[in-house]
């Protein structure tokens, strides 16, 4: 995948996408502001789910062994992954261990970052996405372009030519007389999907939350697919980012009341799953399970978290509960897409997570920090009061400082004058003077801008400059006394 600028400018040139996400961001936005304006008390929500997750943050380690401790206890097997492929392999061992050949999945943004699709393909074990748009995804051979509704790129009419023409291949086929109807292309899903679920031993999932005090998962989505992965498979596996951690299970009055808000602009999901170790009866040898899965994984995943954990500046970001609401404002984002960010994770908090997961290393990777217009939407939008803005400033900083000092780019040396004036009185004054020079050689009317500079054309190519006034604001203040009086000399 190119870098941004280079994926964004191709996708602006798809009119038929750019339609799709206005229409669908414009409609999810439509109604969660109808939603969130219903609630008087929507900032003090917002505030206590940003102090919830600050507390969790600063001690995470506790809560995750805390965690750990009532998940087992209540005969859950806990496993720990440092990094995606120790995940994966986690997972994949655990399917083939239950002699499994294919999985269902529960749409999961987690085992979308640490590509376990692809993992278990090559230890040969297929996974069936069966959430409708991560089934849309997974059939057309596409990737995710949104957090929350992942063919959000798709209209009706594609949807139905890509059940028409690959159903088939991943199982049942798409039934005659489908049409683009809502209700035809869900009862196609439905019936395609429901001879997997009635097959599959192993489901994977991901979780919203994972409650520190009584070791319990939680899972909410719209369509019951997510329901079926956590009750009729035998054997349970949920991929869970460490950052998914609350303290308690009083917390979840919080950030449900959130979640569903921001995510789908409903005053709560339709199906809201929670899951605590296995379900039994008895006890010793004589316990029989008596409802859902026989064996529940979790597996804990870091990939690069608690790097993201210990940046002060940048950790805020481990707040994120994948509402995507700042994706549905986001000037930038409603226009290019999701997959121009080349990345699990689009949109702005996409622009922050992706970098500070994976490292300002690729050239992907240190453009995303600057595929916003850091106009501040997203922040208020976002139900854990993430400071995005000031996140992507902190990246670009980093981007900047880590760039090698020669060749010198013409805009570092404009900064590094610039930075030398503004630290001494002198050459700012002269600089004042200069400036009031420029001014008469320019000259134009109010509205005048200075003309391209050579070297920095692609600097001043989206950017007007002001013509400098005659005169400096501290010279006008000292000749003025502050505006308190006229200097006489006519000015
Ligand atoms: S950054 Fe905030 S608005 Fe964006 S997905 Fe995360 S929680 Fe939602």
């Amino acid at each position: 995948m190119p870098p941004f600028p280079e994926a964004a400018a191709h996708a602006l040139r798809d009119s038929q996408q750019r339609h799709n996400l206005h229409k669908a961001t414009r409609t999810i936005r439509a109604k969660r502001d109808a939603l969130v304006a219903e609630r008087d008390d929507w900032e003090q929500l917002r505030l206590s789910a940003e102090a919830i997750k600050n507390r969790t943050l600063a001690h995470l380690d506790e809560y995750l062994l805390q965690f750990e401790e009532a998940a087992t206890a209540a005969g859950a097997t806990v496993h720990w992954a440092p990094e995606a492929e120790s995940a994966n392999r986690i997972v994949a061992g655990l399917a083939i261990d239950a002699g499994a050949d294919e999985v269902v999945k529960a749409k999961s943004m987690t085992t979308e970052e640490i590509g376990l699709d692809r993992a278990l393909a090559a230890a040969g074990v297929d996974a069936f996405e069966t959430d409708l748009a991560a089934l849309i995804v997974q059939l057309a051979g596409d990737v995710p372009s949104h957090i929350v509704v992942p063919a959000i790129h798709r209209n009706r009419a594609e949807i139905r030519q890509i059940f028409e023409q690959n159903m088939g291949a991943f199982g049942r086929p798409a039934p005659d007389g489908m049409t683009d109807d809502p209700a035809s292309l869900a009862a196609a899903a439905r019936a395609h999907l429901r001879e997997k679920f009635l097959r599959s031993d192993v489901a994977v999932t991901g979780a919203n939350f994972a409650v520190a005090e009584t070791g319990t998962l939680m899972l909410v989505e719209s369509e019951g697919n997510g329901r079926m992965c956590v009750t009729m498979p035998k054997t349970l596996i949920s991929v869970v980012g460490i950052e998914k951690i609350i303290p308690t299970w009083r917390d979840t009055e919080v950030f449900l009341q959130l979640l569903a808000r921001s995510a789908t602009g409903e005053r709560m999901n339709p199906y809201t799953s929670t899951w605590t170790g296995v379900h039994r009866a008895g006890s010793g040898s004589g316990a029989s399970v008596i409802d859902g899965p026989e064996q529940v994984h979790i597996v804990l995943l870091d990939e690069g978290r608690t790097d993201v954990l210990a940046d002060p500046a940048g950790r805020s970001a481990l707040r994120c509960i994948r509402c995507a609401a700042c994706l549905n404002v986001c000037p930038v984002y409603s226009r290019t897409g999701g997959h121009a960010y080349g990345s699990v994770y689009p949109g702005p908090i996409g622009a922050v997570l992706t970098p500070q997961l994976r490292g300002l290393r690729s050239e992907q990777d240190r453009n995303l920090p600057y595929a916003s217009s850091l106009c501040g939407a997203c922040f208020d939008a976002c139900p854990v009061r993430i400071p995005i803005p000031h996140l992507l400033t902190h990246l670009r900083a980093e981007v900047v400082d880590d760039e090698p000092a020669f060749p010198p780019s013409p805009e570092r040396v404009a900064m590094k004058a610039a930075s030398a004036m503004f630290g001494r009185p002198a050459a700012m004054g002269l600089g004042e003077r200069l400036a009031g020079l420029a001014h008469k050689v320019i000259r134009g009317g109010p509205d005048a801008t200075v003309p391209s500079v050579p070297g920095l054309a692609g600097w001043f190519g989206s950017r007007d400059v002001a013509v400098p006034p005659a005169e400096s604001f501290s010279n006008w203040w000292s000749r003025t006394d502050g505006g308190t009086r006229e200097s006489g000399d006519g000015r």
